[in-house]
């Protein structure tokens, strides 16, 4: 009983796609395969290019049936014929960047994205002789206006880390394959559930599945799902030959999260949309962005694209200094929500974020786009991923600080 890009609902694909109870002992739970290698009852190649569909497992880099639940898992829940799962959500970037951008290609990557991505784009692929346009996905002219003839990559994130600004996925998409590029997006915030990126039209939908698709903070990793030739040429090249292939281990802890994904989903959007309609009633609070509230820039395009508005919240309490006073009071007074890097667990977290730093390390934007920028970040936001707890405990927590 695999499922597999089956009519079911999200619940059901979440519990059971990519699971059936193992073979030789009847357990219900899927086993965990720590083999690095496997016997094999014949005589085969020793090179990625001699793997087929039907080859079996061989060598734990090649593939490994516990990562593969995984991979089944996350591609029935983003309805995408395959999926690859990779060491971390930097590797599932990198691994796009390098599957399909060549020396005098050009890419055109969202000017605001999850900071190491940002920085991979702006520094390491011009390096190896990739053209990058640094562009503000929710502005559609500039989008057209980058692109070129050796366009062969559009790489979005939406909501974008950390300040929740939207792309219109479908308007993108249409620009981009109207010129030939391949559409990536990070779906990280949005998760298999907020998003239905396939239908957008996106190519490869990748995801830190470290956050909500894990969910617990208890295992890193990363994921690209598509369709099987674009994903068969990123397991070829990445997987195989960079090598950062994810953990049995980790598999299996972050596909026994998954399996709440829809329901954890759902109590983090009821959770985050009562803790930013508390947030914008204090007085202390002068800002805050949730794709829920109507408050938010692009609430039209949230209500027609998201299915799910997720559990990310950035607010702000005005000038960068009041905001590391505010960060250190949630250091000494917090006791429920946790204040650290990361997001999407069932623990509540938050972390301040000042834009000054942040445009000297990762964005270093300008102009019109620093502005975009600043309408939703202003002088710093705090990035609040809110959690499974009982939200008068969040908000008695919050009420302390705020
Ligand atoms: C965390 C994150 C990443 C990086 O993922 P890791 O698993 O930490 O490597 C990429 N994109 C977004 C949106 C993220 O939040």
């Amino acid at each position: 009983m695999v499922l597999r890009n089956k009519d079911y609902g999200p619940n059901t694909t979440a519990i059971h796609a990519g699971e059936t109870p193992d073979a030789e002992t009847g357990a219900s739970v899927p086993p965990l395969h720590m083999s690095s290698t496997f016997v094999t009852d014949r005589v085969a190649g020793f090179s990625a290019h001699d793997l087929k569909e039907s080859s079996g497992f061989l060598y734990g880099r090649w593939g490994n049936p516990t990562v593969g639940m995984l991979e089944r898992k996350i591609s029935a829940l983003e309805k995408t014929e395959d999926c690859l799962c990779l060491a971390s959500g930097m590797a599932a970037a990198t691994a796009i960047f390098l599957t399909f951008l060549s020396a005098g290609d050009h890419a055109v990557v969202s000017d605001v994205s999850y900071a190491g991505v940002a920085e991979l784009a702006r520094d390491t692929l011009p390096r190896l002789g990739i053209a990058v346009s640094l562009v503000d996905m929710s502005d559609p002219e500039a989008v057209a206006a980058s692109l070129q003839d050796n366009t062969k990559l559009v790489h979005c994130e939406s909501p974008v880390n950390p300040i929740g600004r939207l792309t219109d996925l479908a308007l993108i998409a249409q620009l981009a394959h109207g010129s030939g590029a391949l559409v990536s997006c990070d779906a990280t915030f949005a998760s298999p559930i907020g998003q239905r990126s396939k239908e957008l039209g996106v190519d490869l939908i990748m995801h830190s599945v470290t956050k909500y698709i894990g969910g617990h903070g208890d295992a890193i990793g990363g994921a690209v799902a598509g369709t099987a030739e674009l994903i068969g040429k990123i397991r070829a090249e990445s997987a195989i030959h960079h090598g950062a292939i994810m953990s049995p281990f980790n598999a299996w802890l972050i596909a026994r999260g998954a399996s709440t994904l829809p329901i954890r989903m759902k109590t983090h959007q009821q959770n985050a949309l009562q803790v930013a309609e508390w947030l914008e009633s204090r007085n202390t609070v002068t800002k805050v962005i949730y794709p829920g509230l109507k408050s938010h820039p692009q609430y039209e395009l949230a209500q027609r694209q998201m299915t799910n508005m997720s559990g990310m919240i950035s607010f702000q309490v005005g000038d960068a200094k009041t905001g590391t006073g505010v960060a250190q009071n949630m250091i000494d007074h917090l006791d429920v929500i946790h204040y650290a890097v990361s997001l999407g667990h069932h623990r509540s977290l938050v972390f301040w974020m000042e834009t000054a730093g942040l445009m000297e390390t990762s964005f270093r934007l300008e102009g019109k786009s620093l502005e975009s920028y600043r309408q939703f970040a202003g002088d710093g936001v705090f990035r609040l991923s809110v959690g499974l707890e009982d939200t008068e405990d969040l908000v008695a927590d919050l009420a302390k600080v705020l």
